[in-house]
């Protein structure tokens, strides 16, 4: 029995771990098709639907090689948790990260994770060679698969065993929180985008507030780190949704008081430490890339629809930007994108918040991240993606069996 972090994609299919390489190739040429699973924290159904599931947490492999004109070669199926300390005793470090480190590396790339900056690409866009395990069992490289459709592939190409990625003398960073009126920080976002390393803000529904991150790369000794209290937040967040429900002025009360003892923040630690934190309490979530010149109009659209006709939110939306890339079907592709980020309770209905503002990211010419939930298929995937084609004719050449093909994945490469 298989499910994923939120637990909304559960299955049956027994979960192989290969433990040596040998052992992996024997299970990829059997005729029987597989989906590889890193850390399950993906929303999609990308992981189930195929006869086997295959965890390669176990096998046998150095966590990173030596370190060459900064690059280096790494386990792509280590957690990003485990990598950043061992790129840290090297004196190394990611150049960035998104908002957890649970993740393994593969799974991350495969679905272009990303974290804020707009001048930093997603994870992917930092590989610049690859070892994948192909369908009939053979080792496949950057010589056999053109890098900028190896560096995002939702796991249809093979088995990433290794990958080299660029990296960075290790760094801290200071993180600096606010909280600001939302027509300020809407007003200010693109010149906060250009003014900081890394930004990013939550808005907080029904507070008028949003609370921004900034980070800056700093020469300063670590601090000690604040409590996260995220966790406690959202609680309060659904404790006023609930009290809402039979008064609205008791929930107005409960989120002036959230937003008056929300502290200002100022922190130093290592670079992974400060952009990453756990995430206890689960969800389900919907993100969509935009065009920068789109995101002011759409979001503003965003806030006012939830506002009107969704009063059981209480997550707040996270709104990022990343910077361009050139991979094939990396949502970044071709310049850089701000994405926003929609989430309801792990536990209940997302259905009706999701559907009333997915048709608003998906008019303005948004692509949705590969690993939370969407319902586009391929005929609007291949129109938002110049290159999708040529993606697909590479895996049809090199997986003709369809063995690391599902239904559910059909859908989104096949017409
Ligand atoms: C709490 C939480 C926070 C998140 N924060 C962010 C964030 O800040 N930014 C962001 O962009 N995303 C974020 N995500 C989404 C997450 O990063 C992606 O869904 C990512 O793909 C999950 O990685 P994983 O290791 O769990 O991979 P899985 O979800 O297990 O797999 C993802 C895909 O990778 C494939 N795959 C895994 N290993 C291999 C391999 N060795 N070879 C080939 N294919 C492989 C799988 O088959 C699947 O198609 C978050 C998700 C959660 C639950």
């Amino acid at each position: 029995m298989w499910s994923n972090w939120a637990g909304n994609e559960n299955t049956n299919t027994a979960v192989m771990r290969p433990t040596t390489l040998d052992a992996l190739q024997r299970a990829v040429m059997s005729p029987q098709t597989l989906r590889v699973v890193g850390a399950g924290h993906s929303f999609t159904p990308i992981v189930a639907g195929a006869e086997r599931i295959l965890d390669l947490s176990q096998l046998e492999a150095p966590t990173i090689g030596a370190a060459e004109d900064g690059q280096v070669w790494v386990n792509a199926n280590a957690r990003l948790r485990d990598l950043s300390p061992a790129l840290a005793d090297r004196g190394l470090a990611f150049r960035n990260l998104g908002d957890i480190n649970t993740q393994s590396l593969a799974g991350a790339v495969s679905t272009a994770t990303h974290g804020t900056g707009s001048e930093l690409p997603c994870l992917a866009a930092e590989i610049t060679d690859v070892r994948f395990v192909g369908a009939s069992g053979e080792t496949l490289t950057s010589a056999d698969i053109p890098l900028d459709i190896a560096q995002v592939t939702l796991g249809l190409l093979g088995v990433l065993t290794e990958a080299r990625i660029n990296v960075v003398p290790k760094y801290n960073l200071r993180r600096q929180v606010t909280l600001t009126d939302l027509p300020e920080c809407l007003a200010n976002m693109h010149k906060n985008w250009a003014e900081n390393r890394n930004f990013e803000f939550f808005y907080i529904p029904f507070t008028g507030k949003a609370v921004e991150l900034r980070h800056s790369v700093v020469d300063a000794p670590e601090t000690k780190a604040p409590r996260d209290l995220d966790m406690l937040a959202v609680k309060v967040l659904k404790l006023a949704r609930n009290a809402g429900r039979f008064s609205g002025g008791l929930r107005s009360a409960l989120l002036r008081l959230l937003t008056m003892a929300q502290s200002d923040e100022d922190y130093v630690g290592e670079s992974w430490r400060v952009l990453c934190s756990d995430r206890h309490i689960r969800f389900k979530e919907m993100e969509y890339h935009l065009p920068p010149e789109v995101a002011s109009d759409v979001l503003a659209e965003v806030f006012r629809r939830l506002e009107r006709d969704h009063k059981d939110i209480y997550f707040p939306i996270e709104v990022r930007q990343t910077a361009g890339d050139t991979a094939c079907l990396s949502p970044f592709q071709g310049g850089p994108r701000i994405s926003v980020a929609i989430h309801t309770d792990a536990d209940e209905d997302h259905s009706r918040y999701f559907n009333a503002l997915e048709p608003l990211f998906v008019e303005a010419g948004g692509r949705p991240h590969w690993g939370k939930m969407h319902s586009l298929t391929y005929r609007e995937l291949s129109g938002l993606y110049p290159d999708f084609d040529r993606f697909c004719a590479l895996r049809e050449q090199l997986d003709p069996q369809g063995k690391f093909l599902t239904p559910a994945l059909s859908k989104l490469i096949q017409p």
